[in-house]
């Protein structure tokens, strides 16, 4: 069966790349239509899926042609890590606030709305019988079917404070609360500059971002895992393959040095070659 929310719940703040104040209300969902951005400002909803992406630099952009939200994975990342199939995100602006720059603020808001099943509405899954690769220059992806979802993701970069890191997780709505959602967005200063240049980041600080320098890691309150880029990167990958829409199921992931395109490639990958069930 389907879930959605029980009760709406409210985040605010300002946007990570745009840096305008933004609002965003999860609301529930009656019928099976999965993840839906709504806004007075569109026509009708605009539901977050592949067909729907508008761009994937420093994060991933879905559009109607006439109305774009940006930045939308992190949000996205956390519903559908909790395991919540249909969800309506009223949204003022046009990006979702960038909270502490982890999916923790939104997992929060939606289990404080609560979790609610819809024993009418069945719910179609995403699985693989064999196995599928992806790899593109140094990016590579595997999956293969599982028990559970499950991910095995390395980040490498060469900075001699980040290096190579390695998750392996599986995918629970209570491992994805206290393993994943906490990982925060990170940046390089060198490229930041060029980034504000290009009009992303503007929102950015660090009361919303990790900045690596030459020679420290910035991080508020410090860095919350030893391997906090890996985290957020995996965070990143959910939120991006929520777009598929469809929840995976008995999956294993695979994935080196990830990043929005690649991801968003992947997904649809993975949806041309898996059985719906
Ligand atoms: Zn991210």
């Amino acid at each position: 069966m389907r879930t959605t929310i029980k009760e709406p719940a409210t985040i605010e703040g300002i946007g990570l790349h745009k840096g305008k104040p933004s609002k965003v209300t999860f609301l529930p969902a009656e019928g099976a239509t999965g993840y839906r951005f709504l806004s007075p400002l569109f026509k009708e909803p605009l539901p977050a899926r592949l067909d729907r992406i508008a761009g994937t630099v420093r994060g991933t952009n879905i559009t109607d042609g006439a109305n774009t939200v940006y930045t939308v994975e992190h949000l996205l990342s956390a519903a559908a890590g909790l395991g919540i199939d249909d969800l309506d995100i009223e949204i003022t602006g046009e990006e979702p606030p960038a909270a502490d720059g982890s999916a923790l603020p939104f997992a929060q808001a939606l289990l404080k709305a609560g979790r609610k099943e819809k024993p009418d509405q069945e719910r179609k899954t995403l699985s693989l019988t064999g196995q599928l690769e992806m790899a593109k220059g140094d990016i590579r992806f595997l999956a293969r079917p599982g028990l559970g979802v499950s991910f095995k993701l390395t980040y490498d970069y060469p900075h001699k404070l980040v290096g190579k890191q390695t998750i392996e997780f599986l995918l629970t709505p209570e491992e994805y609360l206290v393993r994943v959602a906490p990982a925060r967005t990170f940046g390089f200063s060198h490229e930041l500059e060029a980034l504000k240049a290009a009009g992303l980041g503007l929102g950015g600080s660090l009361d919303n971002a990790v900045v690596i320098t030459e020679t420290e890691v910035l991080a508020k309150g410090g860095l919350r895992y030893a391997d906090e880029f890996a985290r957020h990167k995996l965070l990143d990958l959910i939120g991006d393959l929520a777009l598929a829409g469809l929840p995976l199921k008995d999956i294993y992931i695979e994935a080196e040095r990830p990043g929005h395109a690649a991801n968003v490639n992947f997904a649809k990958l993975l949806l041309e070659k898996a059985q719906n069930q």
